[in-house]
This record gives C-alpha cells, structure tokens and sequence, in this order.
C-alpha cells in the first residue's frame, strides 16, 4: 500500500511539473506526501503549516487537475502537517547549489533520479535513441554531440535525457550535469538580463560537462534567447562538452528556430524515438507494475496495451488508474470494472487514429488517382504531387513517425517525407485554392476518424 501510494503521488507530481514552474514545484512539493487515498479524501503530508498554507493559496487549482487526472476523480483534499516527523519529510530542496561568489555550480542540477536505464524498457521504437544515449554517458562529449531526441508527446525523451545525466553521475564521470527545460533555460536567462546577472548566469551553463535542454521546440520565435543559446552551444560544444536535446519534432521542423542553430542540432546524431509496439508496451506495463506491487491480471495489461498506443505517459497513467482503483476496492481489477473509469484516456487515444492508409484512399480520389499511385514509384506531377499532399496529411494527422511514414509510401525514406511535407506548405502558401482543397482533405479525415 505505501508502494502505491508512493507511485500514485508520483504519478500526480508529474503532472503537476507540467503545470507548474519547475521551481515553484522542487520548492513546495518536492517534500510532499500522499499519506491516505480513498474514495472521496485524500491526505497529504506537508512539512509544516506554511507549506500547507502555500500550497492553499496558489497551487490549490493544479492540484486538483493533477489528481483528477490521475485518479480520474476527485477526493476532497485534507492536509496533515508531518509535527514530529520531520524526519520522513524531506526538507525544502537546498538552493541551486551554486556559488554565489563565481557563479559556478557545484552539483547536479535538476536530475530526476527515478528516470534511469534501468527503468527504461527497450524495443524496436526506441532502440536507436537508447543505443545512443547510453553511448554518450559512457562517453560524454566523445561520441554523438550533439545528440538530439526526437518524438512525440510521452514516447521518453524527458526519461533518456535524465537517465543519460543520471548514468554520467553515478559513474562518478563528474558533478557537472545540468537539466533544463528550454523554457526554464529562457526564463532563466530573462531574469538574468533583468537582474544583470548575464556573467552569472553564463559561467553556470559555459562551465557544465554535460547540458541537457529538453523541449527546444520552445525556443522557436524567442530570438534573444535563441542567440544566448547560441552562444552557450558553441563554448560547450568547442569545449568538448557533451550537449544533449530533445524535441517533439525534427530539427529541420522547427518554427522559427534560426537556421545557425537548426544546422548545429544537426550536427551530431538525431535520434527518433517512435510509438512503441504491442510487446513493448506490455513489458513497459510489466515492469511499471513489477515496482507498483499490485495485483493486475495478464488480461487487464493486454487491455490497456491494445487500447493506448502511442503515448507512454497515457499508458502509464490508466495504469495507475487501475492500481488506485484496485486498491480502493480492494480485489484485482477487472477489465469490464476499470473500462468505465478510463473512458477520458482511452478515448482520447483513438482521435488519433487516422489510418495512412484512409488518407492515401481519400487523396487519391479527390485527385483521380488509383490508390497504387501513393505507393508507386512514378514521377509525374500530377501523381507526385499528390503523393506528396498524403505524406504531409500523414505528418499531420498520425502519430506515424518519418520512417514510418516513407514506409508506407512505397518504401521511401525519410527524407522523402521531409521533403514532402516542406514542398507542400511551400505551395500552400503561394496557392490558395490548393490550399482550401488540402484544408478541406483534412477537416473530412479528421471527421472520419473513429470515436
Ligand atoms: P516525453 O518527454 O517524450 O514526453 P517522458 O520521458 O516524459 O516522455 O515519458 C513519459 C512517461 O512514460 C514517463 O513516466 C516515462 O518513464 C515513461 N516511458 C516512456 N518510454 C518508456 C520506456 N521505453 N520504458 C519505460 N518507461 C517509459
Ligand atoms: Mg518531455
């Protein structure tokens, strides 16, 4: 039961990082418990009643989307203040470990130690990008630099990145391992300007090892912040230190990204993280269980596996859904009683379930074409492009990764699709009918999608 709850409320931090600044979190929560969960109350530990107060006033609201979406209710909160027990709440996180006199930083800054290799299940999806993160921490600087993740939403990034940093700590390689979100590194770097603080504020990211900046999708269109990033690449990467990026697309898809740093992401080696298959989701689920030690049966884990397939995080969180729900009820789940309950998260994985095939089928008949002409190797314009409008319908409306993709177009390769999906925004652009039709393919698609 306090493995569950441990899970469970780590399960609701994770939410709640994405809702809240990293800072405001590692502040008032990183100390916080789940002490009791029912059906209609939960408790929650705090340090002491400022905490309690804190949490109240500000954070109340996330708080409670962070648990709904968790739990998938919502019990009245109550918060009980550890007296006494301190010792099992840990204190406020110190301060940024950071000499206040030179600007540089002693320690590991932002690690999440729970997101390690070990905990990483490895399959055909994904197994590029962990070859090649376990390379770069047994080697920081000296293999792949920089290396850039890839992929959609709750497919691993933040978990790899992490994990690299982690595994260069352990092995004692050295202390100067730096996380950041892009947004925190901008806000960061704002408050810097603001403060004239910039030499501070570039000693700590010039004199890091290792830098890992997760989401640079989110520098797109910040320019200053972008040139200050610039700048910290270059002294990094000149420096032989390893730099690590993760986005949710590549880096030639990227808005706004000036092109100087579009072509160093490009630099060392991108890696494409991709929706896991079934057998890799049901080893994820075994081993999110293995930690869990609740009773799920084999029948309820092939459930979630064949109904969610395209978002780890998603997957993860029905899980915990279930575990919450059988320990509530006290008997192993089973698959009609947890259905119901899971509703919001299943659903929403099936609005995402266009089929490339459907979008080849429809395209090739609003343009008079045999549905072989989208996998056919002919080059015509009036068949090419066309094809080209599928591919740039199939990056949009699935969850398909490039590979993928140029897979089902007969075999082509990812460039192919890339090059693609930029043809046709161009001529969308400069073609406004082309334009309503391509709008018009999508509306339809998305409207033919199951529910
Ligand atoms: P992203 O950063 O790509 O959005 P995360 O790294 O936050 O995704 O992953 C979402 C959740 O899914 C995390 O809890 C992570 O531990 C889990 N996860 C993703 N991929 C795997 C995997 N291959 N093995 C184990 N857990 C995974
Ligand atoms: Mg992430």
């Amino acid at each position: 039961m306090k493995e569950q709850l441990e899970e469970i409320w780590s399960a609701i931090c994770g939410e709640l990082r994405q809702r809240i600044p990293a800072d405001a979190f590692a502040r008032w929560f990183a100390g916080a418990r789940l002490l009791e969960l029912g059906e209609k109350s939960a408790r929650v530990g705090v340090a002491n009643t400022i905490y309690q107060i804190w949490i109240e006033e500000n954070f109340i609201v996330p708080l409670k989307e962070s648990m709904l979406a968790v739990l998938g209710h919502l019990p009245a909160i109550q918060f009980q203040v550890a007296e006494g027990r301190a010792k099992d709440l840990p204190a406020p996180p110190p301060e940024e470990p950071e000499d206040a006199h030179n600007g540089r930083h002693h320690g590991v800054i932002g690690l999440n130690a729970g997101y390690d290799f070990e905990s990483y299940v490895v399959g055909s999806s994904n197994e590029l990008a962990h070859a090649a993160s376990q390379a770069v921490a047994n080697a920081p600087g000296k293999t792949y630099n920089p290396l850039f993740i890839h992929g959609g939403v709750g497919l691993g990034k933040t978990h790899l990145m992490h994990a690299i940093g982690n595994a260069v700590v352990r092995r004692g390689k050295t202390h100067k391992v730096c996380y950041v979100t892009s947004e925190q590194f901008t806000n960061e770097f704002i408050d810097a300007v603001q403060k004239g603080s910039l030499p501070r504020f570039r000693r700590k990211y010039r004199s890091l090892d290792v830098l890992l900046i997760d989401d640079v999708q989110f520098l797109g269109g910040k320019d200053r912040t972008q040139e200050e990033f610039f700048h910290t690449f270059n002294s990094l990467f000149d420096g032989r230190k390893q730099i690590v990026l993760s986005s949710d697309r590549p880096a030639s898809e990227m808005r706004d990204l000036e092109e100087r740093l579009v072509s160093r992401f490009e630099w060392g080696l991108s890696a494409e993280l991709m929706p896991p298959d079934i057998e890799t989701r049901i080893a994820i689920l075994r081993k999110k269980l293995a930690m869990m030690k609740v009773p799920v049966g084999d029948d309820v884990l092939y459930f979630l596996a064949q109904r969610i397939t395209n978002n780890v995080r998603r997957l993860e969180g029905a899980l915990l859904r279930v575990a919450a729900y059988a320990s509530l009820s006290g008997k192993p789940p089973t698959v009609e009683a947890i259905e119901p309950k899971l509703r919001d998260l299943l659903q929403e994985d099936h609005r995402h379930s266009v089929s490339i095939e459907a979008i080849q089928k429809r395209v090739a008949e609003l343009f008079d074409l045999r549905p072989s002409d989208m996998t056919s190797k002919k080059r015509p314009a009036s068949i090419a492009r066309p094809r080209q409008i599928a591919m740039y319908l199939a990056r949009r409306l699935t969850k398909s990764s490039l590979q993928e993709i140029g897979a089902a177009f007969g075999g082509r390769d990812h460039g192919t699709v890339l090059h693609a999906c930029s043809a046709v925004a161009d001529r969308i652009a400069a073609d406004s009918s082309l334009k309503q039709k391509v709008d018009y393919l999508e509306r339809e698609l998305k409207g033919t999608q199951a529910t």
